[in-house]
C-alpha cells in the first residue's frame, strides 16, 4: 500500500475546480492509502474554525469519510492555513503534524516540512512568519469578529500578489521565494532524513543530491500533484485536471 503526500491546493470557493479535484481524490485514489499526508496550503486562507466557510464543510466531511474508511490523514500547518486549529482537524479526522515532522516508510526516514521555513532568504517573509504564528498574535487574531478577521486576510493576500509582482519585475522573484541550499542542508542535517519532501515553493520535482532526496510537492492550479511511496520506491504523480 501506498503512503500519500499533496501541499498546497489553496481551496477557495473561488476556484469551485480545484475542490471538485481534491474531492474525487479524496473518494477515489486516496482510498486505497494507507495514510494520506497533507503538507500545508490546503487552503488558500483560514482564518478561524469557527468560520463557517462551505469549502472547508466539504473538505472535512470528504476527509473525515476518508479517515473513516481506515486511510490516516495528517496535516501540516502551511503559510495560508496556519490558523487551522484542533476543532476543525477533529471535525476531518485528521491528526495535526509539527513542522518539520518525521517518519519512517520501508525502512527509509523521511522528513515533511512545509517548505516556506527553508525560504529564508525571504527576510520580509520570516518576519511575517514570526509574529503571525506567536500564540499571543493568534489569540488576539482569533478574538476578533469574523469580518475583521476576513479582512487581514484579504489585505495579506493582496500585500504578498503586490509583493511578488515587484520580485518579479526586479528580477529576485525566483531567488528569494525558493529554497535556501543553507537552509535544505540544515534541515537534512537537523533530521538525518534521507528523503525530505516539501511543498510551498510550488516548483515540483524530484532532486537527488549524494545519497540526499528532496521532494518538491507541485499546487493543484493547473492539475493535481501527488507524492506516493510504497515498497518499490517513490514518484511524483500529476492527476489529471
Ligand atoms: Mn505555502
Amino acid at each position: 500500500m501506498a503512503t500519500l503526500f499533496i501541499s498546497d491546493l489553496h481551496l477557495d470557493a473561488a476556484r469551485p475546480h480545484a475542490t471538485e479535484m481534491f474531492a474525487a481524490f479524496v473518494d477515489g485514489a486516496a482510498r486505497g492509502a494507507e495514510a494520506l499526508y497533507i503538507l500545508g496550503d490546503l487552503f488558500e486562507a483560514w482564518v478561524g474554525d469557527d468560520d463557517p466557510s462551505p469549502v472547508g464543510a466539504l473538505v472535512a466531511g470528504r476527509l473525515r469519510a476518508l479517515a473513516d474508511s481506515g486511510v490516516a490523514v495528517f496535516f501540516m500547518h502551511g503559510n495560508r492555513d496556519f490558523l487551522v486549529g484542533p476543532d476543525f482537524a477533529n471535525r476531518a479526522g485528521m491528526t495535526l503534524l509539527h513542522d518539520p515532522s518525521q517518519l519512517t516508510l520501508h525502512g527509509r526516514g523521511i522528513a515533511l516540512m512545509h517548505g516556506d521555513t527553508l525560504c529564508i532568504d525571504d527576510a520580509q517573509y520570516q518576519a511575517f512568519r514570526r509574529q503571525t504564528r506567536h500564540p499571543d498574535w493568534q489569540a488576539r487574531f482569533l478574538a476578533q469578529p469574523l469580518s475583521a478577521r476576513r479582512a487581514f486576510a484579504e489585505a495579506a493576500r493582496s500585500a504578498s500578489a503586490q509583493r511578488q509582482g515587484a520580485l518579479r519585475e526586479a528580477g529576485t522573484m525566483e531567488a528569494i521565494t525558493d529554497v535556501s541550499p543553507i537552509a535544505v542542508a540544515e534541515a537534512f542535517a537537523r533530521t538525518g532524513a534521507a528523503v525530505l519532501v516539501h511543498g510551498h515553493t510550488h516548483r515540483p520535482a524530484i532532486h537527488h543530491d549524494g545519497g540526499r532526496t528532496r521532494v518538491v510537492l507541485g499546487d493543484w492550479y493547473e492539475q493535481g500533484s501527488v507524492l506516493h511511496v510504497d515498497a518499490h520506491g517513490m514518484g511524483l504523480d500529476a492527476l489529471p485536471a
